[in-house]
């Protein structure tokens, strides 16, 4: 499998639109690896639990208007109630037919505090990158400007 690089961002000159230069799964899987979505840069954040407030590589911001990281959450949500249903399924296979219900509950809620503790940066890049894997017109935006930031 050939290393992907990530793309070198407005280089001057060049005035392909950053939605012409990446197809819609790549620009997704750039978001669930916790990439840029827009460049693929992984130089995207200031902390184990924050975005910078644009990206290191090629200065799209991540700043958006009220309401847009509503996504994220769903996607942090999915996770959770997909990582305990399989945390559920291996302690019920494991134990069966003696399943020890007290310990997989109290491992359960430590476990569903967690995950979205451990996963919440990564669900903000997941989201950006599904959002612009279908609106590419999304990285085209200045939202710095727009916000009058
Ligand atoms: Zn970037």
């Amino acid at each position: 499998m050939a290393t992907r690089v990530p793309d070198p961002g407005p280089v001057e000159g060049n005035l392909t639109p950053w939605g012409a230069r990446s197809t819609p799964g790549e620009r997704f899987r750039r978001g669930v690896t916790g990439a840029c979505p827009r460049c693929g840069s992984h130089d995207v954040s200031d902390g184990f639990f924050t975005l910078k407030d644009a990206c290191g590589s090629c200065s799209w911001t991540f700043e958006r208007e009220e309401g847009y990281w509503l996504g994220s959450m769903v996607i942090l949500m999915a996770s959770v109630l997909f990582c305990f249903g399989v945390f559920l399924a291996i302690g019920i296979i494991a134990f069966w037919p003696d399943v020890a219900w007290t310990t997989l509950t109290y491992s359960g809620i430590v476990l569903n505090l967690l995950v979205p503790i451990v996963l919440y940066r990564w669900a903000k890049t997941a989201w950006l990158g599904l959002h612009v894997a279908f609106v590419p017109a999304e990285l085209e935006q200045d939202h710095a400007s727009r916000s009058g930031v």
